[in-house]
């Protein structure tokens, strides 16, 4: 990933989906916003316990500050699921002032309606952002362990197909900053699932303890489950940024204890030049 600073405020970007014409796409940090401890500073999170007005200004400043409206955004109510949820024209806006209107239930959204931004936002989950430049689609998922182990992402490439007729060849994947595999530990409880889901804990658990806990590599169980969903691996790129190895710069659930901010992720269709 690439970071830049707009106006003292960092952005990381993925430099897969920054060299194609035609998307917008971002990843915020904590830094440049205006809540104070313990959601200091940018937060995007209205379900967190921040004050909503402050929440909604933060999320003015990000929206300013990479130059999409916040009434382009769309925003789910995340709910660790595998359900993904198809964003249409009359759904711009949702849940972008406030929660009430967010996109009820569901932890993907896919859409190829133009200039509308869809957001995910997190604290350690995983952010995977999703561009078919043939199709013209995009897609946000948001997967911590239960998002993973219910295939999230791997439903989001699959509605990709089956929704907007997408060849997955086409598409290009960026798998975002989140808890990394050398601070998630997880208890037993995690592990049997990981095993249930994928049919084994190699490659997706590290370092198993005596008293059965590990360490759960989350991008890698979901860069594995967008490949077999039939993505191609050199299509996929990994930020590899650990939240809590950066809880300086993005919110950590785990670092912080349980009680924090959200970052976004976010990715639009925008105006095609060649039109
Ligand atoms: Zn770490």
């Amino acid at each position: 990933m690439l970071e830049t600073h707009l106006q003292s405020r960092s952005i990381f970007r993925f430099q897969n989906l920054s060299k194609q014409n035609g998307v917008d796409h971002f990843v915020s940090t904590r830094i440049g916003g205006l809540s104070s401890p313990p959601y200091e500073s940018l937060n995007l999170g209205f379900h967190v316990g921040d004050t909503a007005k402050i929440v909604l200004k933060n999320r003015e400043r990000l929206a300013a500050n990479i130059g999409i409206s916040l009434s382009d955004f769309t925003i789910p109510r995340q709910v660790h699921s595998g359900t993904v949820t198809i964003v249409t024209e009359g759904m711009r806006g949702y849940g972008a002032a406030d929660l009430d209107t967010a996109v009820e239930a569901t932890d993907a959204i896919v859409t190829d309606v133009p200039h509308l931004c869809l957001m995910v936002l997190m604290a350690d989950c995983v952010p995977i952002l999703f561009f078919d430049p043939q199709k013209r689609v995009v897609g946000a998922a948001h997967a911590g362990w239960r998002g993973t182990v219910k295939l999230a992402a791997q439903k989001t490439a699959e509605t990709l197909k089956e929704k907007f007729n997408c060849k997955l060849t086409d598409v290009l994947v960026g798998i975002g900053p989140s808890i990394g595999p050398c601070h998630y530990e997880v208890g037993p409880e995690v592990i049997s699932q990981v095993e249930g889901t994928f049919g084994d804990t190699e490659g997706y658990i590290n370092g198993e303890a005596p008293d059965g806990k590990g360490y759960f590599n989350l991008w890698e169980a979901n860069k594995r489950q967008i490949i077999a969903a039939g993505i191609p691996r050199q299509n996929i790129e990994v930020a590899q940024i650990c939240t809590y190895c950066n809880a300086h710069l993005f919110f950590s659930e785990r670092h912080e204890r349980g009680k924090t901010g959200r970052f976004g992720a976010g990715i639009m269709l925008s105006t095609s030049t060649d039109m």
